[in-house]
């Protein structure tokens, strides 16, 4: 009596990559924290791009899906680094499904639903349309955030109708807080995902890639607190990264690299301003990542001009 390995596909469980987009806010990280539970696994081996990460795995009852995130995809295009956006749109090439996270806005929230205009958020509107432009196979679903903010359901109604107006017609009203209608979401993407063997170990740790996360939520920072061609001239690197298991907390230090002097002014800000609010978003962020508590760092310096240079590009790895 051998164990002879199972051939047949249909006795494999789902396995595939899902990319997860949207604009900050919505609830992303909320998603992903009720979708992975309370352990954050991320892989470190797999070959990550700045403007692609693999924010964790989730694995359960044989089926494997492999989480990412292309923050720069929100981003409209501006004349400085556009090979940037164009990677963030690349980095979809291949994954099975494409989960776009919007939300129920405070103000639909408030008002009856025969006043609650089906109009797209711009911002939305845009990434459906880069979507389906760059990457016409990847099938979207759009995940209806927030729903336990409305007062009378049927407000989803016309917030339904806009979205299928603009061609989509896979949306799942949740609410990742509670977790209403995420089990549904799993069910509808698993719809797009083929059956295979596992791409990684059932029980997946979290490691070094870490620090890598948190470089990419300082960067998320500026670009959430700067407009125009600032966050795309800065670069991050993390120069040092202690846990302290003594006292429970990551001691942190970290790089923003820009192009300029009057970018590092900018980036500064009168009196510290600018760069302590940077560094009180990027904290709380990090220490919701990891766990813990978090004493950040942050220094800024000049690489004059190192986007315009491949050699400036690879070292900060926008390019091979
Ligand atoms: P991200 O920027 O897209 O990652 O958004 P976050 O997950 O950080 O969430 C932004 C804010 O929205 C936080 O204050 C969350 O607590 C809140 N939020 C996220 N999901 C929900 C939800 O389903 N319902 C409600 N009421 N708030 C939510
Ligand atoms: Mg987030």
């Amino acid at each position: 009596m051998t164990d002879t390995p199972t051939t047949d596909p249909s006795a494999l469980g789902h396995v595939g990559i899902v990319a997860i987009v949207g604009r900050p806010n919505v609830g992303k990280s909320t998603l992903l924290n009720n979708l992975l539970g309370e352990k954050i696994a991320i892989v470190s081996h797999l070959p990550q791009t700045t403007r692609n990460r693999i924010l964790g795995v989730k694995t359960w009852d044989g089926n494997q899906l492999v989480l990412l995130d292309t923050p720069g995809i929100h981003r409209r295009r501006a004349n400085m680094n556009r090979f940037m956006v164009q990677e963030a749109f690349d980095s979809l090439a291949g994954v099975d499904c494409v989960v776009l996270v919007s939300e129920v806005s405070t103000a639909v929230a408030r008002v009856a639903p025969e006043e609650v205009s089906p109009e797209l958020h711009a911002e939305d509107a845009y990434v459906v349309e880069q979507v389906t432009k760059h990457q016409s196979e990847a099938p979207l679903i759009v995940a209806l955030n927030k729903i336990d903010l409305l007062h009378d359901r049927r407000a989803l109604l016309p917030l339904m109708a806009g979205w299928s107006q603009r061609g989509q017609s896979e949306m799942v009203p949740i609410s990742a807080r509670t977790g209403e209608g995420v089990p549904v979401l799993l069910g509808e993407i698993l719809k797009h995902v083929p059956r295979g063997p596992l791409l990684y170990p059932e029980d997946m740790v979290t490691d070094r890639v870490e620090r890598f996360l948190c470089a990419e939520l300082i960067r998320e920072q500026i670009f959430e607190h700067f407009r125009q061609e600032v966050p795309y001239a800065t670069a991050i690197e993390v120069e040092s990264f202690e846990e302290r298991s003594a006292t429970h907390d990551v001691r942190l230090e970290a790089v923003i690299f820009v192009e300029r002097q009057s970018q590092k002014a900018i980036l500064i800000g009168k009196g510290g301003a600018a760069i302590k609010k940077i560094g009180i978003g990027a904290r709380e962020e990090i220490a919701k990542l990891l766990g813990c508590t978090v004493h950040l760092q942050l220094t800024v310096r000049v690489a004059d001009e190192w986007t315009r240079s491949p050699a400036g590009r690879r070292r900060f790895g926008y390019e091979p």
